[in-house]
């Protein structure tokens, strides 16, 4: 008999959760991890209101508010030709974007995957799986210093990033991988507070700027990949210079006290993976990830973890063969990603579809649309639906429709 049902390579916010609603339906889950928690990692955190309302759901929301991590209900979406004003609408009970730190948000899913059962092993490297009669049946891998050990399970997921290893050990298929095109240079700052979030589309540019923990202002840069080499060569005075463009943020900025280093990456892939395979299952951004420029990984992989949760439980209590439920899982990942994810690789060409700008354009003065606009934007309105030819004509009307049937907005 394997000494674990599943066990759980990586343990941030896909691997943690994966973890805590394994654990939480009586599986024996051993998650592992090379960091010990808190630990930081290259991400800025908006969680997107379909995240917050999977926390809720899931009973840590309080603990990501008694962090100290304010919500965001409003959001100022501006663009060369138009600004708009909103708040976000109700989502599955709840109504505001969070942005806690990853040293919080990923501690508190550690916490609640050993609350519910699963062991957590923190500073452990997983350096191969194992395999038998071309089933994955385990892992080998060590504790820092210590000497290699072999754990086993009867499925093995890899939560463990863009880079996966379990991904790599066992060849998953990449599909609808698009290239690399912008990076992200981002960091923190105090005495710019900011009542709600806010978000700048520029030529060449889109900006991000969400209040977090400890009262301090996270604004992020997103750039074309091929700016990448004369930004780096002076990463702050390009960022302000960004900020300049945007009203007046770069003041704001300029007044303030820059609390942390500036993180500046171009490790930006774009693919879908193939998510299962004898003995193994992908989680979280190993089995799909995006551009950050829409800052929707934490909450994909939120989402991901509760549809492989619901898919290995089913094929553990008997409910289908786990194969087909590992099969349908994938499914209903793609289903539920790839809106979001063309849209997103979308966004990193820096140049808006006409027909977008023409719809951003007619939602002037109309609060309501403005809001439901900003639910799409968080991925809790379906994004296809909303960009679909039966939205346009509702917002633009025959007339809008036929100018931009001409090229004009
Ligand atoms: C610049 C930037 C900004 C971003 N901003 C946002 C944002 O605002 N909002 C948002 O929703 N998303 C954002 N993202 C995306 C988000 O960071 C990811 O989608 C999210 O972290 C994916 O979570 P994960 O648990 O799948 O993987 P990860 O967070 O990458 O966690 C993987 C874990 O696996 C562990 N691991 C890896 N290999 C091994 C091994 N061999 N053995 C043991 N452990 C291992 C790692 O130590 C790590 O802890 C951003 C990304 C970037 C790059």
């Amino acid at each position: 008999m394997m000494t674990y049902d599943v066990i759980v390579v990586g343990a941030r916010v896909a691997g943690a959760a994966t973890a805590m609603l394994l654990a939480r339906r009586g599986l024996r889950v051993l998650a592992l991890d090379r960091v010990a928690f808190p630990s930081d990692t290259i991400s800025s955190h908006q969680v997107q209101l379909p995240g917050v309302a999977l926390l809720h759901r899931w009973g840590l929301l309080d603990q990501i508010r008694a962090s100290g991590a304010p919500p965001t209900r409003e959001v100022r979406f501006d663009t060369p030709e138009v600004v708009l004003q909103g708040r976000f609408p109700q989502h599955q009970g709840v109504d505001a974007l969070y942005s806690p730190r990853r040293t919080v948000l990923d501690s508190v899913l550690v916490e609640a995957a050993r609350a519910a059962g699963a062991q957590v092993r923190e500073n452990f490297r997983v350096e191969e799986l194992v395999f038998s009669d071309g089933r994955v049946t385990g892992v080998r891998g060590s504790e820092r210093g210590g000497s290699s050990i072999v754990e086993s399970a009867s499925l093995v997921v890899g939560a463990d990033g863009k880079h996966s290893m379990v991904a790599a050990a066992v060849g998953a298929a990449s599909y609808r991988q698009r290239p690399v095109r912008a990076f992200a240079s981002y960091t923190y700052w105090s005495g710019a507070p900011m009542i709600g979030g806010a978000i700048y589309q520029r030529p060449q540019r889109t900006v991000a700027v969400f209040p977090t923990n400890d009262n301090l202002t996270m604004v992020y840069v997103s750039a074309p990949l091929a700016e990448f080499g004369t930004f780096r060569a002076d990463i702050e005075g390009h960022y302000l210079k960004t900020l300049d463009l945007c009203g007046d943020l770069g003041d704001r900025i300029r007044a303030a006290t820059r609390a942390e280093r500036i993180r500046t990456t171009p490790d930006q892939p774009n693919t879908l993976r193939r998510s299962h395979g004898p003995g193994w299952a992908l989680v979280g951004d190993a089995g799909a990830v995006m551009d950050s420029i829409s800052a929707q990984g934490i909450s994909n992989a939120l989402r991901d973890a509760q549809l492989l949760a619901d898919a290995i439980a089913a094929g553990f209590d008997g409910t289908k063969p786990m194969a087909a439920a590992l099969a349908d899982h994938q499914r209903r990942r793609d289903r539920a990603i790839i809106p979001m994810y063309d849209f997103t690789t979308g966004l990193t060409r820096f140049r808006p579809r006409l027909v977008e700008t023409a719809l951003l354009a007619s939602l002037q003065r109309k609060p309501g649309e403005v809001d439901r606009f900003l639910g799409v934007i968080a991925g809790a309105v379906p994004l296809d639906r909303y960009f679909a030819p039966a939205n346009a004509l509702r917002l633009l009307g025959l007339r809008g429709l036929a100018r931009l049937a001409r090229g004009r907005v």
